[in-house]
Order: structure tokens, then C-alpha cells, then sequence
């Protein structure tokens, strides 16, 4: 069964649903290398460090050798604990991180949980491995502050495509911090009701109250705020937050949204700023 845990199939030439999807999801990826490289961080000779935190053999071997061929500087450990001495002690760019780690050690959501309250580990963009299907397990992942998840089996090309995707989404809201434009944004802040953010410090609140926002969560609230009472499709959306030109697992909108409810909304049940558009995507209204 860990056989079929990864797409192997897509390193081989075999056959398989697995692969087909693949192909078809690679037609947006096209453009992905050339816009990656436009970044001035590519042209860096430094090696982005990519930790692999997963018990499964075979896993490892897989992104070990692809994210390698990708230009990865790559280490990987099988142990929650092991991997968070590791996180501590090589800075990664990027955690992978399996959320069934073996018995006895602890598993991928502590490993996330405890990332996120150390200072050294805390703003590392981690992507959850998970064996499951379950959306419970997704928002679980997530709300320990993992910033996306992908179900096993995958393909190490959607594999790949995520981590750039999760490394251009970190660059962009880091610039937005230190890059060019800090002067002219300086003190700026959307407002939107009760509702403000801060675009230099990034911190969110309502009637003056702080709310604690993931970076995710942020860059999706940012996204509705400047756009308030418009419309945002699906595709838009995971564009823009995400960074994705293409509709691959689509549900990662609707966990976000729901866990941005819960923090900002007075009652996430029947939410009245971040409402559903049937079919379409979401609206920031009031
Ligand atoms: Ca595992």
C-alpha cells in the first residue's frame, strides 16, 4: 500500500489516471519556471533549503531525488522531533511535512504546532503531507498553521508546483514588508467596517480588537479587503492568495474561508462579511 502512496508512476513512463490528471494539470504550469525565474531570489546562487519531515522510505527517496534535480538543497528526517532540531538548526525555506509520523514520536500536527510557536521556526511555510482524504484532517493541518496540504498519492510534478507556488506567496508578502514600495505604504491601512489592516505591520482588527491571522490568512483577507462588495471567483482567488493558475483541489478556498469566519466573523455559522456567492466564490460585504 506505501507503494501507492506516491505517484511513482509519474517519474516512470507508466500508465495510470494519476498521470493523465497530471499532464492536464501541467498546462498552467508552463509559464511557472519563467515567472519563478524573474525572481531576483533566483538568480542567487544559494540553494533553496527544502526539510522533509516523513517516516515513509520511499516518500523521502522520491522528493530527495526530484526536489534535488529541481535545484533543492534537500535533508530529510523520519522523526517529529528529530525534525524540529532540524528545522532549528538548518533554517529551511520550506518544511514538507507528513502528518502520520510513526507511533512514539510525535506526530505532524504537534511538529506544526510547535514550529509555529518558536520564534526561529515560526514564519517557515510548511506543506502538510496527508495519507487521508478527510477535510477534518485538512483544517486540523491547517489550523496549526501549516499553509497547504496535499493529499497522498501525489504527483511530484503538483508536488513541486506547490512548493513554488508556497515560496512565491512567502516572497511576495515579505516584500510587502521590506521591498520598494514600504515608503509609500507606510501607515496604510484598508478599512472595511469595523475591520482594518494594516498593510506595514499586517495586523488585522476589528472594533480594535487584535486578531491573529496565519500569513494565508492574512493574504486572503487582504484580498477581499481590496475588493470590498466585489464579487471574487474561485479561480481568482486561489490565484491571487495562492498563486495557482490552476483549479486543482479546490476545497483549500473553502477551509480558509471558513477558519478566516471564525476569527473575524461574530457568528461563522451564518457569516455576514465574508459571504458565499453559490457557484461563483465570495464577497466581502456587510
Ligand atoms: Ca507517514
Amino acid at each position: 500500500m506505501q507503494q501507492d502512496a506516491i505517484g511513482r508512476s509519474n517519474l516512470s513512463s507508466s500508465s495510470g489516471g494519476q498521470l493523465e490528471g497530471n499532464l492536464n494539470g501541467r498546462e498552467g504550469n508552463e509559464t511557472r519556471p519563467a515567472s519563478f525565474a524573474k525572481n531576483p531570489y533566483e538568480q542567487k546562487p544559494a540553494l533553496l533549503k527544502v526539510l522533509v519531515i516523513e517516516d515513509e522510505e520511499n516518500i523521502i527517496e522520491l522528493i530527495k531525488l526530484g526536489l534535488r534535480y529541481e535545484g533543492f538543497q534537500v535533508e530529510a528526517v523520519s522523526d517529529g522531533q528529530e525534525g524540529l532540531s532540524t528545522a532549528q538548526r538548518i533554517s529551511p525555506d520550506i518544511i514538507i511535512l507528513d502528518l502520520g509520523l510513526p507511533p512514539g514520536s510525535i506526530d505532524g500536527l504537534e511538529v506544526c504546532r510547535r514550529l509555529r510557536i518558536n520564534p526561529t521556526t515560526q514564519d517557515v511555510p510548511v506543506l502538510m503531507l496527508t495519507a487521508k482524504g478527510e477535510v477534518e484532517d485538512r483544517v486540523a493541518g491547517l489550523k496549526t498553521g501549516a499553509d497547504d496540504y496535499l493529499t497522498k498519492p501525489f504527483s511530484f510534478e503538483e508536488l513541486v508546483a506547490r512548493i513554488h507556488a508556497i515560496l512565491r506567496r512567502q516572497r511576495r508578502s515579505s516584500d510587502s514588508l521590506q521591498g520598494d514600495g514600504v515608503n509609500e505604504r507606510e501607515g496604510q491601512v484598508l478599512q472595511f467596517g469595523d475591520l482594518r489592516l494594516n498593510l506595514t505591520t499586517r495586523e488585522v482588527t476589528r472594533t480594535g480588537r487584535l486578531i491573529e491571522l496565519t500569513a494565508t490568512e492574512y493574504n486572503l483577507l487582504h484580498l477581499f479587503m481590496s475588493h470590498p462588495r466585489q464579487v471574487l471567483d474561485r479561480q481568482t482567488i486561489l490565484n491571487k492568495v495562492w498563486g495557482y493558475d490552476f483549479l486543482g483541489e479546490t476545497n483549500i478556498i473553502e477551509v480558509y474561508v471558513r477558519y478566516l469566519r471564525e476569527k473575524i466573523e461574530d457568528s461563522p455559522s451564518t457569516p455576514r462579511l465574508i459571504q458565499t456567492v453559490r457557484g461563483v466564490g465570495y464577497v466581502l460585504k456587510g
